[in-house]
């Protein structure tokens, strides 16, 4: 199972791609996280990072595509993943094709784009909190900590993200509209496009997404969910 998650920020794309990795054997490969390392580095690079990151716009296509492109490679020709904010623009969605036939590695077998309203989006990301160690999502609302504040896997502190703002979140909408909207045309184009909702809580998603999965027979029936 090779998989792209589309959609713009707060569509839970990022939820569901730690769930289908903790409940069925596919890699996450988050695009977001890998940038967020680089800029948690601090060196010269990870300082540019930050600034494209916390301003709400896209970080360079190469630079994005090094670090996405060189971790994908280790994965093997047999691991099954799921890319989670990766491709953001057309370049990058060609550039990961490329480099799979260059691998001798099989091709995509499905982007699954999540819908959802910028209204819903501005609620969500309100209420986001991401686990400063070892970067869970939770949400106050929908996804809390058993404990408040504190994260349930590894005990740090649940904090919001910079680039959640209300003013980054409005940023983030129009670059999502403007750079990776036009990635359903191409996924469309290639007969690889699937949706679904965005706009549903965590698990109905998650149900919603296997079923589509199981559809396509890229997930077996099996009830471990
Ligand atoms: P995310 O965690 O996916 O919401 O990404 C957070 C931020 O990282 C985005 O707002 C961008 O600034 C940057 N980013 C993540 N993935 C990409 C990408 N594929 N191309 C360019 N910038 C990205």
């Amino acid at each position: 199972m090779r998989l792209v998650f589309l959609g713009p920020p707060g569509s839970g794309k990022g939820t569901q791609a730690a769930l289908l990795s903790q409940r069925r054997q596919v890699e996450p490969l988050s695009s977001g996280d890998l940038l967020r390392e680089a800029a948690d580095r601090g060196d010269p690079l990870g300082r540019q990072v930050k600034g494209f990151m916390e301003a709400g716009g896209l970080v360079p296509d190469r630079v994005v595509e090094a670090l996405v492109l060189t971790r994908l490679e280790r994965f093997g020709k047999r691991q099954s993943f799921v890319l989670d904010g990766f491709p953001r623009t057309e370049s990058q969605a060609r550039s990961l094709d490329r480099s799979l036939a260059r691998w001798g590695q099989m091709p995509i077998d499905l982007a699954v784009h999540f819908e959802i309203s910028e209204e819903r989006v501005i609620a969500r990301l309100a209420g986001r909190r991401v686990c400063a160690g070892c970067r869970t999502n939770y949400h106050l609302q929908t996804l809390p900590p058993r404990e408040p504040g504190r994260c349930d896997h590894c005990g740090g502190a649940i904090i919001p993200r910079p680039d959640d703002a209300p003013e980054t979140i409005r940023k983030r909408w129009v670059v999502y509209q403007q750079e990776s909207r036009p990635l359903v045309a191409f996924y469309e184009g290639q007969g690889k496009l699937r949706r679904i909702s965005g706009d549903a809580c965590v698990e109905e998603q998650y149900q919603a997404l296997l079923q589509l999965l199981r559809g396509e027979r890229l997930a077996d029936a099996s009830p471990s969910g």
